[in-house]
């Protein structure tokens, strides 16, 4: 069996308003790493905070920069644009992306990081909250949520799976190597390692401070998850002006051969039905058109690679 002491772990950890959670997180991090032997670094992330974060992380960095590096935003980017910063510092063998806020225990990154050293056809593990229990409106979302962006999606997308991960160096390179601006890390992290293992995890009360995700941000979220991963809201215009100019034509057809059964109804408004069809199907169909465009231009300018290769079986010369 393999353990974890020759090789060296970077945690990634972004920081928002995380004053009093600083202190406890570094030293819960240095215990579980001078009991499992192992060398380690921290990159902190302070994103933009508007308390002492950034004082904190300074103090810890001062006693100790043998172990942090600490990565200080001019403003607040987003969780998401402080987990790229910190993979772009991080040079471990193994990657944790883990929060500062002592919701997410450092030990089952061992867990975790055991799990690749023993199957090296595993790339990334990803921990699962096994007792966080959300609002039964808030969960009715999220299922729905997911069922959408996995049929509409080609990456799968792992409900409640949440960022605490760990991952190999070649992971971590392939992610920084995409260029595209809007980084959606679950599809990220999805599209660059698509088959993983879960382990769950007992999430902790936050220690201090709050969530810093409302409802409202949620739903951000999730639109920023479809929009990146899906083109599917692209092509509902053709095929809904495709349906409508159907519809149109066989309305027409039956018009017809109503009309030619002689009746004495009043097909006028029937006709302005047809019309009304064929209109805004001819009008989807165009707004489609140039969707199927807007999908190249958008492939083109998020420019991620046309492939990624996880290895060569090929004879030396
Ligand atoms: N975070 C961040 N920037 C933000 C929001 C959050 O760096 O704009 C950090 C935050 O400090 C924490 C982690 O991201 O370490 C997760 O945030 P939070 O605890 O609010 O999310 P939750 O645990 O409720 O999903
Ligand atoms: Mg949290």
């Amino acid at each position: 069996m393999q353990t974890v002491q020759s090789k060296k772990i970077s945690f990634v950890s972004p920081c928002y308003n995380e004053q009093d959670n600083i202190e406890p997180f570094y030293n819960l991090v240095k215990k579980t790493m001078l009991k499992e032997k192992c060398e380690y670094e921290i990159v902190f992330i302070n994103d933009g905070s508007k308390d002492n974060t950034y004082d904190e992380l300074k103090n810890i960095y001062e006693k100790d920069n043998e172990h942090i590096k600490v990565i200080n935003f001019l403003h607040n980017f987003g969780k998401e644009a402080a987990i790229l910063a910190g993979l772009n510092n991080a040079v471990g063998d193994y990657i944790c992306t883990i929060d500062s806020d002592m919701q997410q225990d450092p030990k089952y990154c061992i867990e975790m990081i055991n799990i690749l050293e023993n199957n090296k056809n595993i790339d990334m593990v990803a921990a699962k909250p096994s007792n966080r229990k959300d609002p039964v409106i808030l969960s009715f979302f999220k299922k729905g949520f997911y069922k959408l962006i996995n049929k509409i999606s080609e990456v799968p997308f792992y409900q409640g799976i949440s960022d605490f991960r760990v991952f190999r160096k070649n992971i971590k390179d392939t992610i920084i190597s995409l260029p595209e601006h809007n980084r959606f890390s679950k599809g990220i992290f999805s599209w660059v390692c698509p088959d993983i293992v879960c382990i769950d995890y007992e999430v902790k009360q936050r220690m201090t401070g709050t969530t810093k995700w409302s409802f409202i941000k949620l739903l951000k979220y999730a639109f920023a998850g479809i929009f990146s991963f899906s083109y599917v809201p692209l092509h509902i215009s053709i095929w809904s002006g495709i349906i409508e100019v159907f519809a149109s034509l066989i309305l027409s057809i039956t018009n017809i051969i109503r009309m030619t059964n002689h009746t004495t109804q009043d097909f006028s408004f029937l006709w302005t039905m047809v019309v009304i069809l064929l209109l805004m199907g001819i009008q989807s169909i165009n707004i489609g058109i140039i969707g199927q465009y807007l999908e190249k231009i958008h492939t083109e300018v998020i420019n991620r690679p046309v492939y990624v290769i996880k290895n060569i079986l090929k004879k030396e010369n």
